[in-house]
């Protein structure tokens, strides 16, 4: 298993970095078209300025994913690719490590690496004079948005909703102190309430939170099915 590097489906390669491809998925032109429609007839500027915005975000989403896989190949684990989706990014990897304190180890690397870009963005910005408060991510100045930006990014991805990253802490908290299979039924539980409460949260709201709801809900299915079909520890299998 796992011996074929394919390529994920409908999907650009934009980068190599660390050796681990980077793709861009496309309906990642549907946020551009998106931008596209908000600011027509708003002049070039704020055009510009738009798209500018959602390769920021992107930017910010896959240093976020770079974070884990440098951890993650520092634990051995082979990354084949980053794939950058509108709801956040994905890193592919051959493996979880089911050592608890590694698999904890690459998944907080991640939100602890978009709060410290938080902070160093915020820190700019007040050097530089710009308003930080209140929080604001659609106008404004450029540091003071991809400051809450990335606190958005960190403290969104620590929610404990398997398969995020969060979850993943949570599993491995939990695998600390009993077996890995018993952890992954208590943390996928926890993600289905919070998927469910995100959906609903999404209907009413934002219909971003509804995707990422349904992403936890199958995510979190999938995570526990993996998991009750292992019979046993095969390392290197
Ligand atoms: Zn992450």
């Amino acid at each position: 298993m796992g011996d074929d590097r394919r390529r994920p489906g409908h999907s650009l390669q934009i980068a190599r970095l660390f050796g681990v491809r980077v793709y861009v998925h496309w309906t990642f032109l549907v946020l551009v078209a998106l931008v596209v429609a908000v600011y027509r007839g708003t002049g070039v500027h704020s055009l510009a300025a738009g798209l500018l915005w959602i390769v920021a975000v992107f930017g910010s989403v896959l240093v976020h994913e770079l974070a884990h896989c440098v951890v993650a190949q520092h634990h051995d684990v082979v990354v084949d690719d980053i794939l950058l989706l509108p709801i956040g990014g994905i890193s592919q990897m051959r493996t979880i490590p089911r050592a608890p304190g590694k698999e904890l180890a690459i998944a907080i690397v991640g939100p602890l690496t978009s709060l410290g870009l938080a902070v160093a963005f915020g820190a700019l910005a007040v050097l530089t004079g710009a308003t930080v408060w209140p929080p604001t991510l659609l106008a404004g100045s450029w540091l003071a948005r991809l400051a809450w930006l990335n606190v958005l990014l960190g403290a969104f991805n620590l929610l404990p909703a398997l398969p995020m990253d969060g979850g993943r802490v949570l599993r491995a908290g939990l695998a600390m102190h009993e077996d890995r299979r018993t952890a992954t039924v208590q943390a996928a539980k926890v993600a289905r309430v919070l998927a469910l409460l995100m959906m609903a949260a999404g209907v009413v709201w934002d219909v971003w939170l509804l995707l990422i709801g349904l992403f936890v809900l199958l995510g979190a299915g999938a995570e526990e099915r993996e998991e009750s079909a292992r019979k046993d520890d095969h390392p290197g299998g």
